[in-house]
């Protein structure tokens, strides 16, 4: 949903639809200027959370932001942006906030890492009460956080890493390669060997239009693209998983998603 919704409106849209939670974007998912948020809008969402059981919610950057593009106006404005988004924040304590790591257009992995960082150890401070995730990426043309390795990189570089966390796209780890159809096991003990499962804080389900490895990132609806209802029902019961926040990014309209929460409730038991 989008913030210019209206906070307490985007609870309601939420809790009508079955979900207990919901993700929002910060501003226009393409960017552009955000118009202030209005404390008393907050303030009623908190009070609505109380009253309909709805954890805080996930806020998501716009897709626009590179933090390591090759142009400095295009890491400047990832900068800027994500410093107001989280300056914003302050505002509803305890949420989530959700970036693509970027794309490093040719610059390199190692580059691109080291911009991520940088403009991370730019932005989070020592006070804040939001925690930062990186997003598990599909690897489509330059993209840093296509496998685990790069997250555990970035992470490694940012100063307050303790302000940090992690959040996995289904459909991007699977169109990254791993294979969370045959072998959710092992990609999860991989995932925490490599980044550590505390920084596990939310996950993306989304199913893909496309096959294992194909970096392609095109969602679907779930149970209808190459993931498959049996893979979801795994992952919605997995020990590692089932107490995490899951939001849904697939093609859908409201009616299409509250179908696939009931369905994904269903799985859940
Ligand atoms: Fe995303
Ligand atoms: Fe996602
Ligand atoms: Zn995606």
């Amino acid at each position: 949903m989008s913030s210019s919704k209206g906070f307490l409106a985007m609870a309601k849209t939420a809790e009508s639809i079955g979900a207990n939670t919901f993700q929002f974007f910060t501003r226009n998912p393409r960017g552009g200027a955000a118009k202030d948020w209005d404390p008393r809008d907050i303030q009623e969402m908190f009070g609505y959370f109380e009253k309909a059981g709805i954890a805080c919610p996930l806020a998501h950057a716009p897709y626009t932001l590179n933090a390591c593009g090759a142009q400095e106006r295009v890491r400047q404005f990832a900068l800027e942006t994500m410093a107001d988004d989280l300056k914003r924040l302050e505002q509803i304590p305890g949420a989530l906030y959700n970036f693509h790591p970027g794309s490093h257009v040719g610059q390199g992995d190692e580059q691109g890492i080291q911009q991520i960082a940088d403009t991370l150890n730019r932005v989070l401070w020592e006070g804040m009460h939001t925690t930062v995730l990186l997003e598990t990426m599909a690897g489509k043309g330059s993209e840093v956080g296509r496998n685990f390795e790069q997250l555990r990189e970035i992470l490694d570089r940012v100063e307050l890493s303790q302000k940090m966390g992690v959040c996995l796209d289904t459909c991007h780890v699977w169109d990254g390669g791993y294979d969370i159809v045959e072998d959710l096991d092992g990609v999860l003990a991989a995932f925490d060997q490599t980044v550590g499962r505390a920084r596990l804080k939310a996950i993306h389900l989304n199913d893909s239009m496309n096959p294992r490895g194909s970096h392609k990132d095109r969602h679907e609806k779930i149970g209808q693209g190459h993931i498959g209802a049996e893979a979801f029902r795994r992952i919605v019961t997995h020990p590692m998983l089932r107490d995490l926040p899951f939001y849904l990014e697939t093609p859908n309209e409201l009616d299409g998603y509250q179908a696939e929460i009931a369905m994904l409730r269903e799985m859940a038991g």
